[in-house]
């Protein structure tokens, strides 16, 4: 045990995709489950009440992945009540208690690692790799939350002072906790606030966005089978509207919501505009416009990889994907030249074809948007590549093309654009100060990159870039839980940072209590 730190935690299992004794029968297996199909329903569930909403696959929509039950205000009313009655109960077990039952979804989630990295292919269009770490990471999000709860909900905290009394302080869930989760990462982050809420003594209602409650059922099938009691977590399937009917519910103690900026700013309206119930916190995660910073010292080669890895992998789809590269104007046309290369080497295609780069986008909607984006870059940016999307795979998947466009200033996006789209800009040397105070004036503030081989330059960055997650020579997506908390600041969200020490306790209500000894 670490007194700052807690207790020493399992890692996640990898799984060494390089190996081909690993991967071809792993891939054989995966073949083999193509034809299951899901289902996913409101634990809380009355037959035939459900509207269905049937689930295809990004990349051909012919292909079934199952049916979802979506909640209605009745289902709702009915699972909020029935957590809220079940919650104190679940407070009053201990950290200990709580943290034992999510190790013990953790080896669940471990055991049946190929069902998820199926339903992330299937369900959400990700790559087998993709697949693996978004597992990696739901389990280190299970883990690590219940060491928390270890280290912080299992024994009251003494204080000191001068007083002569006896001071405890003491931390208990609020209540039902609200869990509102997106796409793009259906697993990990619908996994992540749902254990940080648990952890903390909270019932929860997890609601998966509209396009990925089978996955989201699978993990919650799960975490009942670990022993988690199904009143104290719910599936609460459907759309926005069932998320709003969740938020504005009288028993909500707590929101914690991972999506778009503008979704975010309605929830805290309707939070606002509560006049029963409790005031409530609302854990804000949402978008961003993030950009790297390329000086004429940084290596070529590692540049256009990491370039390359942050602005395409997971189809752009991840929140803290690269959007706007600046480049320092003396070498940029040699970057560009060397990205464009590597963007055309870039195969397209079935994301469960181990050769494929970059998998579809979630839906038509979103294809629709990146395409009108596109477009409008036709008519107002210097065309540097958009690559082709195949002609079988355009009729029945959502595919967009990767591309690279030149424009003049960051502030001609007005938007985040969620997918494979890279803009870049140059800078002149000597205006480092000038590209920051672009960056910083979007509002958002999720992460940057920076290529550099000049310390000084790191630490002006440092000091003066108002980001969450700043990554030096290397790629800017991927965060390891505990290791490099995530989480960003201004547009970007409320922190406090998932997978960091301060997660936990942000779910939890402080009581302290004084004695005269
Ligand atoms: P979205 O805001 O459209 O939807 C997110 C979730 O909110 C879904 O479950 C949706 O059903 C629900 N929702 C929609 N309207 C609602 C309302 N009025 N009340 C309550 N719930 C409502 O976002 P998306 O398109 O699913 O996800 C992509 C966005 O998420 C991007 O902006 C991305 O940057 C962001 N994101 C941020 C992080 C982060 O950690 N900062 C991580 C992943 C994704």
């Amino acid at each position: 045990p670490n007194a700052i730190f807690g207790e020493a935690r399992k890692n996640s299992a990898g799984v060494d995709l390089s190996d081909p004794l690993v991967r071809e029968p792993l891939l054989g297996r995966l073949r083999a489950m193509e034809s299951r199909t899901y289902e996913a329903a409101p634990t809380e569930r009355s037959r035939g009440e459900h509207p269905i909403r049937r689930i295809t696959s990004p990349h051909d929509d012919r292909i079934e992945v199952g049916i979802a039950h979506e909640a209605t205000e009745g289902a709702i009313d009915r699972a909020m009540t029935a957590a809220a009655q079940a919650q104190p109960a679940w407070d009053a077990l201990g950290g200990e208690a709580r943290a034992a039952l999510l190790d013990k979804a953790a080896d669940l989630f471990e055991d049946e690692r190929e069902t998820f990295f199926s339903l992330c292919i299937r369900e959400a269009g990700k790559t087998l790799p993709d697949a693996v770490l978004e597992v990696r990471e739901a389990v280190d999000f299970l883990r690590y939350y219940a060491s928390e709860a270890r280290r912080q909900f299992s024994r009251p905290m003494p204080l000191p002072g001068p007083t002569g009394e006896v001071n405890e302080l003491r931390l208990h869930g609020r209540g039902v906790w609200t869990c509102i989760s997106p796409w793009n990462f259906p697993l990990a982050i619908f996994t992540g606030p749902v254990a940080a809420a648990l952890a903390a003594g909270n019932a929860v209602m997890a609601k998966p966005a509209e396009q990925t409650p089978l996955i989201a059922g699978f993990a919650l099938e799960l975490m009942h089978k670990a022993g988690i009691p199904r009143a104290i977590v719910q599936l609460v399937p459907g759309d926005g509207k069932v998320g709003a009917a969740l938020t504005s519910h009288r028993l909500t103690a707590g929101v914690a919501f991972t999506g778009s900026t503008d979704t975010a700013r309605m929830i805290a309206r309707s939070l606002a505009d509560r006049t029963d119930g409790p005031i409530v916190p609302l854990v804000a995660e949402t978008g961003g416009q993030n950009a790297m910073i390329v000086d004429s010292s940084a290596l070529p080669e590692q540049v256009t990889r990491d370039v390359v890895a942050s602005s395409f992998q997971s189809a752009g789809q991840r929140c803290s994907a690269l959007r706007v590269l600046f480049v320092q104007d003396d070498v940029a046309d040699d970057m560009i030249r060397m990205i464009a290369g590597a963007i055309q080497a870039l195969a397209i295609g079935d994301p469960g074809k181990i050769t494929t780069d970059v998998g579809p986008v979630i839906d038509a909607p979103a294809r629709q948007a990146l395409r009108r984006h596109l477009d409008w870059l036709d008519l107002h940016a210097r065309k540097i590549i958009r690559a082709e999307v195949p002609v079988d795979l355009a009729e029945h998947g959502f595919f967009v093309p990767p591309a690279m466009y030149e424009i003049e200033s960051l502030a001609q996006l007005t938007q985040e654009n969620f997918g494979p789209v890279l803009h870049v800009v140059r800078w002149k040397s000597g205006q480092l100060d000038k590209v920051i105070e672009q960056i910083n004036s979007t509002g958002y503030g999720l992460t940057l990159g920076l290529q550099s081989r000049i310390d000084t330059v790191a630490h002006y960055i440092e000091q003066h870039a108002r980001v969450g997650n700043l990554y030096v020579n290397r790629n800017q997506i991927g965060a390891v839980v505990e290791s490099q908390p995530f989480g960003g600041e201004g547009l970007s969200g409320t922190g406090p940072k998932a997978g960091g020490p301060h997660y936990v306790a942000r779910f939890a209500t402080e009581r302290v209590t004084c004695i005269d000894t």
